[in-house]
Parts: C-alpha cells; structure tokens; sequence
C-alpha cells in the first residue's frame, strides 16, 4: 500500500528524471499520481530540482486545494483524465523535442512501428491548440486520449499516462522515441505503415509485455 509521504516521494523522484531522460528541461511539464479523492501533483513554475515532498499538491476532484503553493497549471487535464478514465493512476506531461516538433506541425504519429501499441492503439493523435492551463485544452486533450494512453498537444507538447507512475513515465520515453524515429524516418523516406491487422497483433501481445502488464496495486483510489 502507498502512502501519501511514498506517492510524493515517488513524484519527486521522477520529476528529477525529466531531464536527464530528455522529456522536458526547467519547470515545463508536470506530474501527477491519483491518490485519496482526488491527486497529487507538482506545484506550477518550480524546477524539478528544488521540489521537495512536502511541496507536491494534493488537489480534489473539484481543483481544491489548501496548499501553501500553487498546483501546476495544467491540473485541470490531470483531473479530468482521473475523473473519465478508472484505469489512468499517474499522469506525466511533458515537452521532449520530437513529440513537440510533430506536435508543433500538428502531425500525429502513424503506425510505422510496431510499439505504436504502447499508446493502447494504432496512433498517437495530436489534441487542438489551445492556451495552457485552460478548460479548452483539458476538452481537447481528452478527446485526443480516447481509446488512448498517450497524446501529443499541438504546439505545445505531449501527455503519457499509466496504471502507475513508473508505467507512465515508461510510456513517455516510449512515445518520445517512437517521434524521433518517425521523424527521422520522414526525412529519409516514406515510412511503410503496418496494417490494422499487425498493429492488432501487437496490441494483443502487449497485454503481458513488460510494464504493460503490471497494473496499479496499491488502493490508492
Ligand atoms: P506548470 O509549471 O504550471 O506545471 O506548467 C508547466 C507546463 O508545462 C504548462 O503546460
Ligand atoms: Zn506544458
């Protein structure tokens, strides 16, 4: 069983693994883990460096909260995402390079490789632009993720989620090499994409691939 101190640890843990990873540098981006009645999550504008466990945000399911300081400004998508999809336990939103270029082409990424599956199907759709931190982009994100686990944010960056924190960050590192092949790929050629039913494949043996497999087991909720 996690307690609130091990889930703010483990946010902080991974925080510091943003950058050495390349998913994100300074303060952009923000993570979350479902915990209680609603989340908790990193404070807006600090850099992962100078989070402490004490500083992560507990947040309801209505935005509240009574910290000190205040909760990343994207906490709105991180709500809505624990509030429509049961099977989401942690939220990693970052800013990596070449999920951002395709994003900031507002391309999504096609299945041109097998680990596509990782997104749970057979593409990683591009959600609208809209500001930072708004209803509107929350609206859009989600429609970005249905069916889906991970989603690029035009002009902006990208969003992997997972049963656990260490699954979601897995799922981002997954997503951002996916976008820097397929861009290299791009620049060589014209990427073959596999069929609906190779993708279906994958998909079916992804049930107990790896970290895929491993569901959150900690009663968090
Ligand atoms: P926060 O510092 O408020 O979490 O914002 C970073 C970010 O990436 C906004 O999209
Ligand atoms: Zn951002």
């Amino acid at each position: 069983m996690s307690t609130e101190q091990a889930l703010r640890e483990e946010i902080v843990a991974h925080g510091l693994k943003l950058t050495p990873s390349g998913l994100s540098q300074g303060t952009s981006g923000n993570l979350s883990i479902r915990y209680g009645k609603g989340f908790l999550i990193t404070p807006s504008g600090t850099p992962y460096e100078q989070i402490a466990p004490a500083d992560v945000v507990p947040v309801d399911m209505d935005g509240r909260h009574e910290h000190r300081l205040r909760p990343s400004s994207e906490w709105r998508f991180h709500r809505d995402i624990y509030a429509a999809r049961p099977d989401v336990h942690a939220v990693v939103h970052a800013h990596p390079p070449y999920s951002t270029a395709l994003a900031m082409c507002r391309m999504e990424i096609p299945a041109a490789h097998y680990m596509i599956a990782v997104s749970g199907g057979d593409s990683i759709r591009c959600a609208g632009y809209y500001t930072y931190g708004t209803q509107a982009l929350s609206d859009a994100v989600l429609q970005a993720l249905e069916g889906r686990l991970a989603c690029l944010l035009a002009n902006h960056g990208m969003i992997a989620t997972g049963a656990t924190m260490e699954q979601a960050m897995w799922r981002a590192i997954e997503v951002e090499t996916l976008a820097r092949q397929y861009t290299l790929a791009l620049q060589i050629g014209k990427p073959v994409m596999l069929r609906d039913d190779e993708v279906t494949q994958v998909l079916e043996k992804f049930g107990n691939y790896g970290l895929m497999s491993k569901k959150e087991s900690s009663p968090s909720t």
